[in-house]
């Protein structure tokens, strides 16, 4: 069984990969956790992010692995909150632009597929270039105004209405780098199940996606 999901940031694919993989009973892939980890070892490094050479030796490098709830780990260590860092936000996309990085980490990924035997992956290529033939695709949806207002809440700023704005502004900024770099653009491929979830509860998104895997209404 595989499961493949990409879309943009904070459309709130990791909660729902993750909860579509447990009613399956498979395992959970988050590739934008790989990403991160390799752009946290770019900074710990001082390397800078828009150095190829620099980037993708430190990714064909980087020991990444998975614990069986998906939390990710770096050399045996759980990489946690780090990976969320604003550094870290700030320049993942640039480290996930250059191809000899997604080459290692595509690599990887299908390392994965094939030791798991069957996963729920989430990211902005799954569909497209990772797992083109995977059992299931859907491209997941939603407003970048949403989209912040959901961050907002997970950091419990919503009260902050300039924070919410700098939060959107983050957002349609990776947005626009990741739809619009030359190498594996976040794309909706034509047979992934398009799922607009602005007006959804994230119960009623994994609802949806468990009812088209499982073939109900
Ligand atoms: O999904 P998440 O927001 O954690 O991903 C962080 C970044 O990693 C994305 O903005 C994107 O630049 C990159 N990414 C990618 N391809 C993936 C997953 C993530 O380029 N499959």
């Amino acid at each position: 069984m595989l499961i493949a999901i990409d879309g943009p940031a904070g459309a709130g694919k990791s909660s729902v990969a993750r909860a579509v993989a447990a009613a399956l009973g498979v395992r959970w892939l988050d590739t934008g956790a790989m990403y991160r980890a390799v752009a946290l070892l770019v900074a710990r490094a001082g390397a800078d992010p828009r150095d190829e050479r620099a980037c993708a030796a430190i990714a064909a490098d980087a020991r990444l692995d998975f614990d069986a709830r998906g939390e990710l780990s770096i050399d045996g260590h759980l990489a946690g909150r780090a990976l969320r860092s604003r550094e870290v936000g700030s320049i993942v996309s640039f480290v996930a632009e250059h191809p000899a990085v997604r080459a290692s980490m595509v690599a990887k990924q299908r390392g994965f597929a094939r030791a798991w035997k069957g996963l729920v992956a989430e990211g902005r290529d799954m569909t497209s270039v990772v797992f083109p033939d995977a059992d299931h695709k859907f491209f997941l949806a939603a407003s970048s105004a949403e989209r912040a207002r959901r961050r907002a809440a997970q950091e419990n700023v919503l009260a902050d209405p300039e924070r919410v704005e700098e939060i959107r502004r983050e957002i349609e900024q990776r947005d626009a780098i990741d739809t619009g770099r030359a190498c594996s653009p976040l794309v909706r491929v034509p047979d992934a199940v398009y799922v607009d979830t602005d007006a959804l509860s994230e119960r009623a998104v994994i609802d949806t996606l468990l009812a088209r895997i499982q073939g109900g209404p």
